[in-house]
Formats: structure tokens, sequence, C-alpha cells
């Protein structure tokens, strides 16, 4: 592979084999990662590019940002994951767009997204965001909470839960990162054995730790800048 391949196509092939490296170093079969592309704050025209190169899923953390992009790309097949914090007021516009929410943190919110999937007859992949980190700045149920959040949800029939995502604390200590993936993994594996089968996935690791996350079994990496590039925020 030719590292100074700049497309978006060359830095796809990068990435795939950087997955596929880490999966077997992890020894686990290359292929047990998905990729979600976190296509937000990238333009319309690189969406497209993505979309062209068979990347259907796009990974968004704003409902305003999914709306615009979505009236734009109307045309084409593409499946919104909200990954961002949601509002409860705007579980309407999720119900209504997205595909999956791996930002489920709250009972309120999964019954408001609950109440307009019913009424919109669908119904919405989850992961619940557990909090791994001490840091105030990320959102996340607190693990302690997992059990009885999921046995809530059993009665929301219009979601379809599952896993659990979260986002390592932010730290160049690869033993702090580590920590927050493995705590993530024991919690899926505690809740299996508590009867909830169908937590399974384990959406963790980003651009700067992806690596670390499939040695602690992650099944998908949320990768925006290794892919896309530097964000512009503005
Ligand atoms: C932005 C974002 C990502 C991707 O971050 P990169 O470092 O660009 O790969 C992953 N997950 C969440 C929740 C994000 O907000």
């Amino acid at each position: 592979m030719d590292s100074s391949d700049s497309s978006l196509s060359g830095r796809l092939a990068q990435l795939r084999q950087r997955i596929e490296q880490a999966c077997l170093q992890a020894g686990r079969p290359a292929g047990a990662v998905a990729l979600l592309p976190v296509s937000k704050t990238f333009p319309v025209p690189v969406l497209a590019q993505a979309l062209d190169l068979g990347l259907l899923r796009m990974g968004e953390n704003k409902v305003q940002e999914i709306r615009d992009k979505q009236a734009e790309l109307a045309d084409r097949a593409v499946q919104w994951v909200m990954i961002g914090h949601l509002q409860s007021n705007k579980a309407k516009d999720i119900a209504r767009l997205a595909s999956e929410v791996q930002s489920l943190d709250r009972l309120s919110l999964a019954q408001a997204l609950d109440r307009h999937l019913q009424t919109e007859q669908r119904s919405l992949d989850v992961l619940v965001q557990v909090k791994t980190s001490p840091e105030p700045s990320k959102f996340g149920l607190d693990p302690e909470q997992l059990p009885a959040f999921m046995q809530s949800l059993r009665s929301l029939d219009t979601l379809n839960v599952r896993g659990l995502m979260t986002m390592a604390v932010n730290s160049e200590d690869p033993q702090a990162v580590r920590a927050c993936f493995a705590t993530l993994r024991q919690w899926r594996d505690r809740l299996v054995e508590l009867g909830h089968e169908q937590v399974q996935g384990l959406s963790m690791g980003m651009s700067g730790d992806f690596e670390l996350a499939i040695q602690e079994g992650s099944t998908e990496v949320r990768v925006g800048s290794a892919l896309f590039g530097a964000r512009n925020y503005r």
C-alpha cells in the first residue's frame, strides 16, 4: 500500500489494513470489527464520495447536520448513525431519519424515541452509551445502572438494543485508555450473563485509539479523521 495515497479510497484501504492487522494481532479473525465512518463536519461531496466507495453508514453527532445532509443526499441510501449527545426534543427527527442511535444514555430519551418510532412505524438499532472515564465532559450511563436500564428497555418494542458504546478517556497513557475499553467489555459480558443475549456489540475505538479497542474486544470502531482527514470546526 502506498502510504502517500491521500485519496479517500487510498485512506480507506490503509484504514482497513490497520483494522485487519489489529484483529490479527489480537488473535481475532480479520473482519471481526466493523467500521463506522464518522462524517461529522465533512461536507456533502465528501460523503457522496464515501457512498460511492460502498460506505453506507455515516456517523454524525448533531441532529441538524443529519437533517441538512439527508436533504441533500435524499436520493442516496444513507444509514445515519447518531453518535452525539441527543436531546429528547430532537427524538422525533431521529426517529424519522436515523437507522441507529449509539448515544442512548437515559430512559426518558428511550421513551421519547419509542413514542415517535411507533408513530413512524419504524424500529431503531440502539447502543447504550456508557461512561467509562471520570471526565465530566463525557456523556453516558454510569455502568452500575446498566442492569436496571437494560431491564427497562425490554418493554420498548421499537428499540433493538444491540450493544454498548463508549468513548475512552483522553489520555496519553495507553493503560488508562485500555482500562475504559476493558470496562465496557466486562459489562457487556455481565449483561449477557444476566440474560441480555442481544447485547453483543461493542462500539469503541476512534482514530487515535482503535487498535487498543480492538485488542479489548471492540466489534465496531468509529473513525473520522483517520479516514476523512483533519476536521475543520467553524
Ligand atoms: C468525532 C467522534 C468520533 C471520531 O473521532 P476521530 O478521532 O475523528 O476518529 C468517534 N466517536 C464519537 C462519539 C465522536 O464524536
